[in-house]
């Protein structure tokens, strides 16, 4: 059987494990599934900021800084907005713009989500298949101390301040895997669980109907990365969330969380100490440099992943 490795990423972390992996495995050996739940319509234009992270990071047009967004990008639109008296909290850049324009004319024109963004990625120049997690609508609501807030006024509005108590996937109970990513699960040899924040960006994934039984009962190799290192986050909510949440900021916390879905956890080497303890819930812990600060890191990471998790494999290469 050939291997095909499908991985789950939401945006920013998930997009530089994506890039590591699209740089050592043939395009046609890889599949991206990527969160849904923080899209939503701004401007009357559909924003799919995960999508966009992750293709812009595989484009090679990322803001390398941010991680998000497109470098060099400017903010005109947005500037005359506001003086016309328009909402601006959420910031869309010129270029950046175009994106959501074409996503929507396309998506009007009958296109399902992952057919727009096969059409996107195709014209930015990236082979490897892109795919949201469903082509339905999924929205995530956070339920706070101050009431439920759609994903992005909690994100990025209310800048994650308001303490949470739940999160939900509005529309996940009657959505369905895109075809694409309904494909990659029967094909996959592995699973990789990209750094990504496990409540926001990966549990709505593993919220679309059959996603999650059919990862339990998956016979690839399944291995997660931790998006927490020494005990914190490297970007984002996901420590404040676990604590919220009523767990530690820990990798041994996400690994918990993963629990009958992963046969692997890669914990970082700042936090080896916690090795004993994922091992005690069943997976088998591997410790790696997981800071992915440029592309060598990336790259080095992406490739002790797949070592790891499908020796075999990786000689068969
Ligand atoms: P978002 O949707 O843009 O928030 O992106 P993700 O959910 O894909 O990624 C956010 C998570 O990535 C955060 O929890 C970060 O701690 C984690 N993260 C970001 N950069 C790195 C990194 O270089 N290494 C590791 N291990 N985690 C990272």
């Amino acid at each position: 059987m050939s291997n095909h490795v499908l991985a789950l990423a939401g945006g920013v972390g998930g997009a530089k494990l994506a890039l590591g992996l699209s740089r050592i495995l043939p395009p046609d050996q890889l599949t991206i599934v990527v969160n849904t739940g923080d899209d939503d319509v701004f401007h009357g234009l559909h924003v799919s900021p995960d999508l966009d992270t992750v293709m812009y990071t595989l484009a090679g047009l990322s803001n390398r800084e941010q991680g998000w967004g497109l470098e060099g990008e400017t903010f005109s639109a947005m500037d005359r907005l506001e003086v016309l008296g328009g909402e601006t909290w959420f910031r869309l850049g010129d270029s950046d713009l175009a994106t959501h324009l074409r996503r929507t004319q396309l998506l009007r024109q009958g296109f399902t989500l992952a057919q727009a963004t096969s059409e996107l990625c195709a014209r930015l120049g990236v082979a490897v298949r892109i795919t949201p997690m469903t082509n339905a609508p999924v929205r995530t609501q956070v339920e706070t101390e101050d009431g439920v807030l759609p994903f992005q006024e909690y994100f990025v509005h209310r800048r994650c301040e308001p303490r949470v108590r739940s999160i939900r996937f509005k529309g996940a109970g009657t959505a369905e895997p895109a075809p694409s990513f309904s494909d990659a699960l029967d094909r996959a040899t592995i699973i990789v669980f990209c750094p990504s924040n496990p409540f926001v960006s990966i549990d709505p994934i593993l919220a679309i109907p059959g996603v999650r039984r059919r990862i339990e009962n998956a016979g690839a190799a399944r291995i997660a990365v931790t998006p927490i290192i020494g005990g914190r986050a490297v970007k984002g909510p996901v420590g404040k969330m676990l604590t919220e949440l009523g767990h530690d900021s820990s990798s041994t916390a996400v690994a918990t969380h993963y629990r009958g879905l992963c046969d692997i956890f890669a914990l970082d080497e700042a936090d080896a100490a916690a090795a004993p303890e994922i091992e005690a819930l069943g997976m088998r812990a591997v410790v790696a440099a997981t800071l992915m600060l440029d592309d060598a890191s990336k790259i080095a990471l992406a490739r002790r992943v797949l070592d790891v998790a499908r020796p075999d494999a990786v000689n068969a290469r």
